[in-house]
């Protein structure tokens, strides 16, 4: 019965996941821009090249992998949730609407500074070849690449979520935005075509956003260019890639750098 019950509900956990936090996300991004946007003019395209489609079954390859693996630690994340082991509550009158809010700004946060030390250790010498070099096969990635990770960087990027859980009292609808949240910008970082205006570049408060150009330069450079949000940190630490802005600015008309 019991085994019965936990090989249930880990294939629904499976097939959530596989559906909702990969094939829907990469698919509609990758139907929209890869059928319809690429024969659009001036599409702001950001590479000379397209993915190859060996590239991509290398992607979905490995994403579905990493949906297996995430699929374990969600299942043992949901079944300490459901137990009362975490900081997780169910009913917003607990701490009120603007702490709901204040935590979903908190999660996000959390992991633009959480993805940010750790996309640099993973980009030690010494571990990337064990825990990154997956990713950066995809040199022109496609949203496929999303998930397309070695099994080891799988559980660290996972990390983020028992951290928040045991450590935020945290409700399920805002975690569940804080994965929302996480889903289409993790996505939007592959698509290959920058859709962020050209005015939020220098705009007061938008030009600490990150862009399409940020992390597809990221896969073409590699060594640059690790934040995933925000630019707090790659700026502090000086991180960003010194033609980051001119390769944002560029126009459809001129050649584009290899
Ligand atoms: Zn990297
Ligand atoms: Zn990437």
């Amino acid at each position: 019965m019991d085994l019965l019950y936990h090989t249930q509900l880990f294939f629904s956990i499976f097939f959530l996941l596989l559906f909702g936090y990969y094939f829907i996300p990469a698919g509609t991004a990758y139907g929209y821009f890869y059928l319809y946007k690429k024969s659009q003019p001036n599409n702001r395209h950001i590479q000379p090249r397209y993915p190859t489609r060996q590239s991509m079954m290398r992607e979905i390859k490995w994403s579905v992998l990493s949906v297996l693996i995430m699929s374990f630690f969600v299942q043992g994340l949901y079944l300490l949730i459901i137990n009362g082991y975490t900081r997780m509550y169910f009913s917003i009158s607990d701490y009120g609407w603007l702490y709901f809010g204040l935590s979903t700004v908190i999660s996000i946060l959390a992991y633009d500074t959480y993805f940010y030390w750790l996309h640099r250790f993973m980009h030690l010498k010494a571990v990337f070849p064990i825990l990154h070099r997956t990713h950066h096969l995809s040199h022109t990635p496609s949203p496929w690449a999303i998930l397309a990770f070695d099994p080891l960087e799988s559980i660290l990027e996972f990390g983020i979520y028992p951290i928040l859980v045991f450590l935020v009292p945290l409700h399920p609808v805002a975690l569940g935005l804080f994965v929302a949240h996480n889903i289409i910008l993790n996505t939007a970082g592959h698509i290959g075509f920058e859709v962020v205006p050209k005015s939020f570049f220098r705009h007061p408060i938008l030009q600490f956003g990150l862009t399409v150009t940020h992390h597809d330069m990221h896969h073409s450079k590699t060594n640059c260019n690790y934040g995933i949000y925000f630019n707090f940190w790659d700026r502090l630490m000086k991180t960003n890639h010194p033609d980051y802005e001119k390769t944002f600015f560029r126009e459809e008309t001129e050649a584009p750098q290899p």
